[in-house]
């Protein structure tokens, strides 16, 4: 287990040391600014939705090592899925940052994202992780009329 964890760990360092998609996006279909007045974190996230799939996802903004490295896998996360597998991704690690730490639950079908896991023990950097998906959330919801089931 500490093995995964070291591996989570250098995950989480090498994108926040080179986050991928950070750039800006001339044409975004969506996207919206996220703060967190509790560490000092900005993103601004653009999105690019075409034919009910994100086509490109990318990230501006500065931050910690773990704000940043959030934005960039969910930048990596996001692209070919639906609004609709987002918001149940988005779902899946919103209870992953907030379990009991020391929970044996298995995140393993989350990827890369499940380098997060950790982050549950150390609740005032949860706020850092969470950042970017709830900016996921307020460019998803500005302007786009997505019928949704779930
Ligand atoms: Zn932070």
């Amino acid at each position: 287990m500490s093995d995964l964890r070291d591996l989570y760990q250098e995950l989480i360092l090498d994108h926040g040391k080179s986050p991928r998609n950070l750039r800006n996006m001339e044409a975004p279909s969506n996207e919206a600014d996220g703060y967190n007045p509790v560490c000092g974190d900005k993103v601004h996230l653009y999105l690019l939705l075409d034919n009910g799939v994100i086509k490109d996802a990318c990230f501006e903004g500065s931050g910690c090592a773990i704000s940043t490295a959030s934005a960039s896998m969910l930048t990596q996360a996001i692209v070919g899925k639906t609004p609709g597998e987002i918001r149940h991704l988005r779902k899946e690690v919103a209870e992953m940052l907030t379990s009991e730490p020391g929970n044996s639950k298995d995140f393993s079908s989350l990827g890369k994202l499940a380098a997060f896991s950790g982050v549950c023990e150390f609740p005032n950097r949860v706020k850092c992780a969470t950042l970017a998906w709830h900016t996921l959330d307020s460019a998803l919801g500005d302007d786009q009329e997505i019928v949704s089931t779930e």
